[in-house]
């Protein structure tokens, strides 16, 4: 068998998942963020396809498997090929047509469907794939959690009405909970930022994992989660009854940073303003938080309507306020500037703020008296310890790793690419899409971060690749090598996967090799073979039992619910 294990980590592999899968024989790579699956890899990388066309079929959908290779016009109707970038891989035909790889399959579903469907008799329809995808990544990295060519699930719905598509976005949220449980996983479906998409709903899958990239709060009693950029404020702050005192304007020499202002003047952060000039598509806003607070940019971009929104840069700032970025405030702003503040800040009394010219900070200044805001509004992120946006607990923060993504596409690609239905009027309508994606082979790996130990993978049973490792220590002693063969045909009889290592190595290697590839049950056929008594361990929990023969078939069906 092709299964290669190695002692070292390689020197390449920054994450368990990385290094285990190597080290363990699943995977090899041949170029950055491109990789092979050997014969175990192969296996685990089955199981959870199954799981996820078990679930899949079960919400209805059905399997179809499209092109990987695309013509550069699909991706031209909806101007893609252009805004796509350079994850988009590239190539020419002989006849120097132009073509991609799959990146994803909106485009071809879209034509494909556009095509065969004209009846809203025919709608709803939800369709899906397996398949390898294709993303030149910016920085390919941590094995299979952000590969160059990946394996993933993809569906696409469409539909005749929004509640049409409320309904399968559902029905296809609790198949992902279905699927991401099977697979033993601890993860959240955490509200997600649409983005440029124009659509609504979106909901990520996130594996709880300290590797993540994104950050996740979450309500420390109730299923509450999103991406911290879109958990809303709900903190009911409550009004100083400090009397207002006289606002006076006191220097701050060489006092840059929030924290060294407030150290000199002697507050807390929270007790100060932070104010920040803030380009949002053509107009100049300032938005003031409390000093302790963060701007949430996408609260921001929101509040706004707008499509464009970054910092003004120190030279802007200068020009419109006088002073550059560590001398802010609201009093004394031109009228160009809208001034906009967090709730946060109507709370507060006798706070303090830049004044606008270098090296001099306000201070008593209090809000409403001393200065006006054009608008409040939440624009901050959330932080550990605020209440949970549902009413339910305090929120935490947790790293997340998404292996799942659904989304309410609406009419985006429809509509650019012209997929209309007639309805039962006889009028031709715009179709309703949904799409969902699952990162299989980054579910995978996933897996790994959730499942291993010091000494290898820790797989849970419905994933593993096979279900018993069967180790003869010596297969030179014929007791050993006849008792070991019969195990194995008669585990194998009862449909139970059997890995059989029935190598001439030494015992020590057996052993080792079995730790890290990581198989759920061990069952070593050793010294007391000729006695029929066999070894019967647990990987996760390392139980370990001696049992005669018929014992041991009926322990390992007990474990595995057979
Ligand atoms: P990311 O933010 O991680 O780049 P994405 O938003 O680009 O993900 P989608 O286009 O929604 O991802 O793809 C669907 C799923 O495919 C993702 O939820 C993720 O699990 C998986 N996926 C995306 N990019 C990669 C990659 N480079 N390697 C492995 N899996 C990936
Ligand atoms: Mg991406």
């Amino acid at each position: 068998m092709l299964l290669p294990t190695l002692r070292e980590t390689p020197a390449d592999a920054e994450i368990k998942s990385h290094q285990l899968l190597v080290r363990a024989g699943y995977i090899r790579q041949i170029a950055s963020g491109v990789y092979s699956f050997l014969p175990i890899g192969r296996r685990v990388l089955r199981k959870v396809e199954e799981i996820v066309r078990d679930e899949m079929d079960k919400a209805g959908a059905h399997e179809m498997l499209m092109a990987a290779l695309q013509p550069a016009e699909l991706w031209k109707e909806t101007g893609r090929w252009d805004t796509f970038g350079p994850e988009l891989m590239r190539l020419h035909d002989r006849h120097e047509r132009e073509f991609a790889l799959g990146a994803t399959h909106e485009e071809v579903i879209t034509s494909i469907v556009r095509d065969e469907v004209k009846s809203y008799k025919k709608l709803p329809l939800t369709v899906y794939q397996i398949q390898n995808k294709f993303r030149d990544e910016k920085r390919p990295r941590f094995g299979l959690l952000r590969g160059r060519e990946f394996l993933m699930k993809d569906a696409y719905s469409f539909h005749d009405s929004f509640e049409s598509l409320d309904g399968t976005y559902q029905r296809l949220f609790d198949a992902y909970s279905n699927i991401f449980r099977r697979c033993g996983l601890n993860f959240r479906a955490v509200i997600a930022d649409s983005g440029a998409m124009g659509g609504k709903d979106t909901h990520e899958f996130m594996v709880l994992s300290d590797v993540g990239e994104d950050t996740i709060a979450y309500s420390d009693t109730s299923r509450y989660a999103a991406n911290i950029e879109m958990a809303p404020v709900i903190t009911e702050y409550d009004k100083s009854n400090e009397e207002p005192k006289e606002m006076e304007k006191v220097a701050t020499p060489e006092q840059k940073t929030m924290q060294q202002v407030a150290d000199y003047l002697g507050h807390g952060l929270d007790q100060g303003l932070k104010s920040i000039m803030f380009k949002v598509d053509e107009r100049f806003v300032m938005v003031v938080t409390r000093g302790d607070h963060e701007v949430n940019d996408v609260k921001l971009k929101n509040l706004y309507d707008a499509s464009l929104i970054d910092l003004a840069s120190e030279e802007e700032t200068r020009k419109l306020m006088g002073a550059g970025f560590g001398s802010l405030g609201p009093i004394g702003v031109p009228a160009e500037v809208e001034v906009v503040a967090d709730f946060a800040v109507e709370a507060m009394v006798n706070t303090t703020c830049g004044a606008n010219e270098e090296g001099y900070h306000f201070v008593n200044v209090t809000p409403g008296k001393d200065f006006s805001i054009d608008k409040y509004a939440d624009l901050r992120f959330i932080q550990e310890g605020d209440p949970s946006p549902d009413g339910e607990g305090n929120i935490k923060f947790a790293r997340g790793i998404e292996v799942g993504h659904v989304f309410k596409l609406g009419k985006f690609y429809a509509e650019k690419m012209d997929a209309t239905y007639l309805n039962d009027q006889g009028k031709a309508n715009t179709m309703i899409m949904g799409c969902y994606g699952i990162g299989v082979s980054r579910t995978l790996a996933s897996i790994v971060e959730q499942y291993h130990d010091e000494d290898g993978i820790t797989w849970p049973a419905n994933v593993a690749p096979y279900h018993v490792h069967l180790l003869t220590l010596n297969p030179k002693k014929e007791e050993q090598a006849a008792l070991g063969e019969e195990l194995y045909q008669k585990l194998q009889a009862q449909g139970i996967d059997v890995l059989y290592d029935d190598r001439k190595e030494r015992p020590g290697v057996k052993f080792a090799d079995s730790d890290l590839i990581g198989i759920p049950l061990r069952i070593t056929v050793g010294k007391r073979a000729g006695e029929g008594i066999v070894e019967f361990k647990e990987r996760a929990t390392k139980e370990q039992l001696e049992l005669e023969t018929d014992q041991v078939i009926a322990q390992v069906k007990t474990f595995l619910g057979k």
